[in-house]
């Protein structure tokens, strides 16, 4: 602890005001033990360059293990979910639960020997010109040093929660599905289900299960389609198709589909966008939902769609269309944001939205040893792509340091050597 490579009148002054030390970290610092961060450390070490990865909850992948609800799924068939350098079991099914998903990440960062340090919330991280170090505080108090960053804090750091008129004055209770457990909890109950993407869809048809009665709030469009085209996942039939087709015939494709096997959605209330569903992604980052049952429960009004909320009132809601309802509980069924703004301090690589301002392909590395891992808005797929290239970079920049090095001992043995 207290290397004093760079710094050392801050240390004298850190001494003198009881200011905690800083420590110099030899590979690069990873913030973030979710699949980026892992991902990330496990390519690091296959180069033989050490990491230290820093992690605000007590486990690993805290997002699956503690925010996320009892019934969940991976929503793309396992192949596309696998991360770099270690392959699922094989005896997983095609589309794992969130349990077995967490299993794998624990024994992907046992097989690469990686141990996050938990409980570290780092509060602000920036570059130091002068000593050419990042320089990275928790909330613990710890001041942390590398020549390397990687941002892995992912895209779903924290809830999203839009203003709704009126919400506080609701008397029943409020979630967000990151709170969100079982539909067990709401058995019987009446429950407004604030926004239709995955989340959405999907909780409404866990409540369904429970036999709570779920209306769902559909405020914009939405593209469905179905999890699954002919037996073969719909993810897959795209990417497959993109190799040889233009996005846009490629999205008639799934339209015609998806038409052919639900139905038209939007007599359902399910308004389709007039972009198509990849396009849409690529231009705004919105994913289409795949559907997993929820779309025949809406058929079957078990899911009932309502338009958009003008006020939330006490018990209940106000829609636009001047109809009331009463409702025992909400559920915020409204994504999740990055949290990177709140603590990575200076440089413009990121928007303020926490999103580096580069997109995919291009947007993983940032100057002065600035990296990010898992804001592609393309899941794991994209955590992969980006994991490889980081550790590539930095291996490359690792090796030459180590030579250079290796260069200054041999020069010095042999300055020594002349003067005796
Ligand atoms: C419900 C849901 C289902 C999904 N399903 C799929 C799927 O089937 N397939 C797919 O490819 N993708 C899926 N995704 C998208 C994405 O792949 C996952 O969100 C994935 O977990 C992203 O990994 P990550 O490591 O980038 O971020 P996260 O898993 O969010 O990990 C980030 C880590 O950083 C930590 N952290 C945050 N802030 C700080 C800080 N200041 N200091 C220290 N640590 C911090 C967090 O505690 C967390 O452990 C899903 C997302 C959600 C929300």
């Amino acid at each position: 602890m207290g290397s004093v490579s760079c710094g050392d009148q801050e240390l004298e002054d850190n001494q003198r005001t009881d200011q905690p030390l800083f420590v110099e970290v030899e590979g690069p610092i990873i913030v973030g033990a979710g699949p980026s961060g892992l991902a990330v450390s496990a390519c690091l070490s296959e180069h033989g360059v050490p990491s230290l990865i820093l992690e605000k909850s007590d486990c690993i992948a805290s997002l699956w293990q503690k925010w996320t609800y009892d019934r969940l799924k991976l929503h793309l068939p396992k192949r596309f979910c696998e991360l770099p350098l270690l392959r699922f079991p094989k005896n997983f099914p095609k589309y794992p639960t969130k349990q077995q998903f967490v299993s794998y990440l624990e024994s992907y960062a046992s097989h690469f020997k990686i141990e996050p340090i938990f409980n570290q919330t780092v509060q602000s991280a920036e570059f130091d010109e002068s000593c050419g170090l990042w320089r990275v505080r928790t909330w613990e108090g710890l001041e942390r040093r590398s020549r390397w960053l990687v941002v892995a804090t992912g895209e779903n750091a924290e809830p999203a929660t839009p203003e709704v008129d009126g919400l506080e004055s609701f008397r029943g209770r409020v979630v967000h599905t990151s709170r969100y457990k079982s539909g067990l909890e709401f058995e019987g109950e009446r429950v407004l289900v604030v926004g239709c993407g995955n989340s959405g869809m999907e909780v409404s048809l866990d409540l369904c299960r429970s036999n709570a009665i779920p209306h769902m709030v559909v405020r914009s469009t939405v593209h469905v389609l179905p999890r699954e085209m002919l037996g073969l996942s719909t993810f897959g039939v795209a990417m497959a198709l993109l190799k040889w087709l233009p996005l846009r015939l490629v999205d008639k494709i799934l339209l015609l589909i998806a038409n052919i096997t639900l139905g038209n959605t939007d007599r359902l209330g399910l308004r389709r966008p007039k972009t198509g569903p990849l396009e849409l992604k690529n231009v705004t980052g919105k994913t289409p939902v795949l559907d997993v049952g929820a779309l025949a429960q809406i058929k079957s009004g078990k899911i009932k769609v309502v338009k958009e909320v003008k006020k939330i009132t006490k018990n209940g809601a106000k829609f636009l269309d001047g109809q009331e309802e009463k409702f025992d509980s909400i559920i915020l069924a409204t994504g999740y944001k990055s949290n990177v703004s709140s603590w990575l301090k200076g440089g413009d690589f990121f928007t303020k939205e926490g999103m580096p301002k580069t997109p995919f392909p291009n947007g993983w590395k940032g100057d002065d040893g600035l990296y990010t891992v898992g804001f592609t808005r393309r899941g794991i797929l994209g955590t992969g792509c980006d994991a490889i290239k980081i550790a590539g970079d930095i291996a490359d920049q690792w090796r030459s340091s180590v030579k250079e090095s290796n260069q200054d001992l041999h020069n010095s043995h042999i300055i020594h050597l002349q003067k005796s």
